[in-house]
């Protein structure tokens, strides 16, 4: 199946997990194995990231390759504009696919190294609604593809850290959305009312793909401190206020995080959301506790 066809007519939520390839080879042996613990959850797909300036390129195919031909689960390969030419871009397009692989989420990237300026490839793409076309043109050219693929993007229902006003930002998510993509996928929040809100602004944009949330369950305050900072997504004071009295204790974090998680997911399926994509970080075990609450 592909992300054109997973949210046509289901009965129930489409659940989906995004793990991200490990350094090490042992690394890589080990998520093997929670992979096999993800794969007992019955999700409908396992997306895999791809790091930035391409670095894990290899390991993304080789992972998602893993889940589908070995683990017999649907898959997608993230896939970036960092660092690749076009050309380059069609040969990793065509070995996504020589590996059975019928989906990828199509992103930009963020600009590497901590730097602060995205600078594409001489030979490169600038935005992800440019590898969106990029991707639909190649497929029509391939002898390889003879199945259109299934294309996921990002949206960011608290709006994109770099995107200087809302509106401007949904006017490029229907650009990436009119080249062709099938989904969107929420960057994390942990308000639903940015997500809601969100859905209004999109539809009203006359954009009517499926929009899916994001979440992550939280594994230490630092942790999520860093990514919040990273990617703009705000904490609500509530929740600040656990993880303050939580400190270095990271056990207590993860148990706020398992909490949080579930009553955003409750309220979101209640709300008749298309699917749950959960960000799991590699690990199995919070979200196993997750899903068996909901
Ligand atoms: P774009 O859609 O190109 O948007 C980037 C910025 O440029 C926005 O501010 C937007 O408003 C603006 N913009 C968009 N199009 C145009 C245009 N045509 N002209 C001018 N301005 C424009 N990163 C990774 O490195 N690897 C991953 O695997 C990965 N997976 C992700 C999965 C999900 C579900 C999400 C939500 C994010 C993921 N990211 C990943 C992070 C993502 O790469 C960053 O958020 C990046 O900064 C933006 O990517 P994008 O595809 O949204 O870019």
């Amino acid at each position: 199946m592909d992300f054109k066809d997973y949210y046509i007519n289901t009965e129930k939520p489409v659940i989906s997990f995004e793990i991200f390839p490990p350094k090490s080879v042992n690394g890589v042996e080990k998520l093997k194995e929670t992979l096999h613990e993800l794969a007992g959850l019955s999700p409908d797909f396992i997306t895999v990231t791809y790091g930035a300036m391409g670095s894990t390129r290899e390991k993304t195919i080789e992972i998602a390759s893993y889940i589908k031909n070995t683990l017999k689960l649907e898959t997608a390969c993230h896939l970036t504009c960092v660092g690749s030419s076009k050309e380059e871009i069609k040969e990793i397009v065509e070995n996504i696919v020589e590996n059975g692989i019928k989906n990828i989420v199509a992103l930009r990237g963020d600009p590497p190294n901590g730097n602060k300026n995205f600078v594409p490839h001489e030979n490169g793409l600038s935005h992800a609604n440019e590898l969106v076309e990029h991707i639909r043109e190649f497929e029509k050219q391939s002898d390889k593809i003879t199945n259109s693929l299934g294309i996921a993007i990002a949206g960011y229902p608290e709006k994109h850290i770099e995107a200087t006003s809302f509106d401007e930002d949904i006017k490029y998510l229907k650009k990436k959305v009119d080249a062709g993509a099938n989904v969107i996928i929420t960057q994390l929040f942990f308000d639903n009312k940015y997500y809601f809100d969100f859905v209004k602004r999109v539809r009203n944009e006359g954009i009517d793909i499926p929009i899916v949330p994001g979440l992550m369950p939280i594994l230490s305050a630092k942790q999520i401190q860093k990514i919040t900072t990273m990617c703009g997504t705000s904490i609500p004071e509530e929740l600040t206020n656990k993880l303050n009295n939580a400190s270095d204790n990271n056990y207590i974090a993860e148990e706020i995080g398992i909490s949080q998680c579930i009553k955003q997911a409750r309220e979101l399926i209640d709300n008749n959301v298309p699917g749950i994509h959960f960000y799991v970080l590699n690990r199995a075990s919070n979200i196993k506790r997750i899903l068996q609450s909901l």
